[in-house]
């Protein structure tokens, strides 16, 4: 059994509305190599990197959920196939899996998949997330300001061939994707991967007005619907926390929804995230936390420390978060963006 799991609390971490957090996203690094314009602005203000975490304080957090009875991380950011140290983190965490840990994911954007995929499936990774938004190559440099979509289908297909299951998260957008969604789904449908459509959230100034981004999904999938037969898939099949499915029937593959605005899911939540700083956001969408690092870093007993700010995050998990974009010229929600809180 890895050290860090010799300790002794092992009590689910069970929130004051009964709800057991079972999943961790952990985000690895504020960074990215795009700058996707419903995520980041042009110029970014990036973390200093003795801020981050470093490798073995991720480890330590992660085997501090996992005794407390997380079966799921996904590594996140930022980008976190930038992060320094990625190979390292990945053989780590994969030690934990059957011992606990029932999966080991990370979404990412693409770009150094080619890289990283045998590397991935070597440490006991089976599926992914890739978010693309484009496949025309000047909208993907559009939304992305500045990726090259050759190199994202060229790790893309290396993820495949090394044995990677890849779901497609695409971010359905006003301005930007709209008329390509049908043909996205085909492409994606077509290659094996389910794709997941996401309504924008207001987090973060990313220098463009929401209203010109946000389309409610009910409002893509009623016009879906008008050339293609979607059967609903209940809830277990869907294995994947606020995603809804259905199966597109012409297709024969799996489309997903996430609509934290048209249809608040934060009933059924299991999830937390740790930032790349050790901050623990209990919800996405609200800005309560409790930080980790100094836990980790100042006491004389890390290991307690870690459990009580763990117990104390339970404690503090909101019920919900009440997103909403419906003006021109609305503050964001919350200043942060989802590149720090880890998407
Ligand atoms: N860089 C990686 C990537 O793009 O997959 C991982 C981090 S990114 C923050 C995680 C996910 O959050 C991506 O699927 C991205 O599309 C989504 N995302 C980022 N900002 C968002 C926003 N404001 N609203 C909705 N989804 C957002
Ligand atoms: Fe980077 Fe992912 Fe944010 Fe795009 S969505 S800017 S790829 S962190």
């Amino acid at each position: 059994m890895p050290d860090g799991l010799a300790s002794p609390s092992h009590a689910p971490l069970v929130d004051q509305f009964g709800r057991q957090v079972t999943y961790l996203r952990m985000s690895v690094t504020d960074r990215c190599d795009l700058r996707c314009t419903y995520c980041m602005a042009e110029r970014m203000q990036f973390l200093p990197k003795q801020e981050l975490l470093t490798i073995e304080e991720l480890d330590r957090v992660a085997s501090a959920f996992i005794r407390r009875g997380v079966q799921k991380i996904r590594i996140t950011g930022g980008e976190p196939l930038v992060r320094r140290g990625m190979p390292e983190l990945i053989k780590r965490l994969g030690e934990y899996l059957e011992h606990g840990l029932d999966e080991l994911t990370l979404t990412t954007n693409g770009t150094l998949l080619e890289q990283f995929a045998e590397l991935l499936v070597q440490n006991g990774v089976k599926r992914i997330n890739v978010s693309l938004d484009s496949l025309d190559p000047k909208g993907f440099e559009a939304i992305t300001r500045r990726g090259k979509l050759d190199q994202v289908l060229a790790g893309i297909d290396a993820a495949l061939d090394a044995g990677l299951k890849i779901k497609i998260n695409t971010v359905a957008m006003k301005q930007g994707n709209l008329s390509e969604l049908p043909k996205m789904i085909e492409w994606a449908h077509g290659k094996g991967m389910d794709l997941t459509l996401i309504e924008v959230m207001p987090l973060g100034d990313t220098g463009e007005d929401r209203i010109d981004q946000y389309i409610p999904l009910p409002m893509v999938r009623d016009k879906l619907e008008e050339n293609w037969t979607l059967d609903e898939l209940p809830a277990s099949d869907a294995n994947a926390g606020p995603s809804r499915y259905a199966r597109v029937k012409e297709t024969g593959g799996k489309l997903g929804f996430i609509t934290p605005l048209t249809n608040n899911f934060c009933a059924g939540c299991n999830r937390v995230r740790v930032t790349c700083t050790g901050r623990i956001y209990m919800c996405l969408g609200q800005d309560d936390h409790i930080d980790l690092r100094a836990a980790l870093r100042e006491s004389a007993d890390p290991v307690r420390a870690l459990d009580d700010c763990l117990d104390r995050a339970l404690f503090k998990k909101p019920e919900r978060h009440d997103f909403s974009i419906k003006t021109r010229g609305e503050a964001p929600a919350l200043p942060r963006h989802m590149s720090v809180t880890g998407g």
